[in-house]
């Protein structure tokens, strides 16, 4: 099976090696937090309050998300094109409201039902072919793909997290104050690692890896020369990757 987990907490790097390892081996990459993100922009569209969790869930079953790879029309930076129905979503799924409520979602046990199921196929389908999967979240090595014959765990100081989310947010023109993103920061990881289902935590197979004071380039090198360790595969001039 070609499938890579990377799980770890927010802001830790997972999306940004993911992508780049995805891109260089010519697997499809899939983050599934924004699925979780789709789901709680949403229910603030909605007016939905996230604490009715019967409501929140039947929006996890039904909510029509996409996810595709961006067009040529879309060179904006996004790693993929997020749709709700017909209703582009990429980065309105990013705003700090979405940030603020997202974990309480995520934590409702009918949403995680619903979600990783769709993950969980995504991954298979994909996993189980030539070009293969790399699947980025919380609960990938654990509990999506706990299959997945590469497992990679990335972690950070709460400190060092909280700078990238807040370099992050500026760049993309959100009024951002450090100490509040900190902050958020460590009630997501909280409400994440201490939740009753699918909580945030290394597989015990994962391999762990720091990002403190690594450079990106480095950290995709370390999965890579994994990836060519335990799958047997490296990087491909047409590295890209095809809708899931
Ligand atoms: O990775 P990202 O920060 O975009 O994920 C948003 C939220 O979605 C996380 O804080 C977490 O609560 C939830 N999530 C999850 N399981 C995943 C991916 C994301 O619970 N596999």
């Amino acid at each position: 099976m070609n499938a890579i987990a990377i799980d770890g907490p927010a802001a830790s790097g997972k999306s940004t090696v993911g992508f780049l390892v995805g891109q260089s081996l010519g697997f499809l990459y899939f983050d599934t937090g924004v699925m979780y993100r789709a789901v709680a922009w949403a229910i603030l569209d909605r007016g939905i309050n996230s604490a009715d969790s019967e409501a929140v869930g039947r929006v996890a079953e039904e909510l029509p998300i996409g996810v595709s790879a961006p067009s040529d029309e879309e060179p904006d930076g996004r790693q993929a094109t997020i749709l709700i129905g017909e209703l582009d979503v990429t980065w309105s799924i990013r705003s700090p409201e979405v940030d603020s409520i997202v974990s309480v979602v995520a934590a409702n046990s009918q949403v995680r039902q619903a979600l990783t199921q769709k993950q969980r196929l995504i991954g298979l389908e994909h996993g189980s072919g030539e070009a293969g999967v790399v699947m980025v979240g919380r609960d990938i090595g654990t509990v999506v793909l706990p299959e997945a014959p590469l497992k990679v765990y990335l972690e950070a100081p709460l400190e060092e997290r909280a700078r990238r989310r807040f370099i992050e947010l500026s760049q993309r023109g959100n009024e951002a104050n450090l100490a509040k993103v900190l902050e958020d920061l460590r009630r997501r990881d909280q409400i994440d690692s201490g939740r009753a289902v699918a909580p945030l935590r290394p597989a015990h197979n994962a391999h762990r890896i720091q990002t403190y004071g690594a450079t990106i380039q480095v950290v995709v090198n370390q999965i890579l020369a994994l990836a060519e360790k335990v799958l047997g595969v490296g990087p491909t001039s047409t590295g890209n990757w095809s809708l899931p």
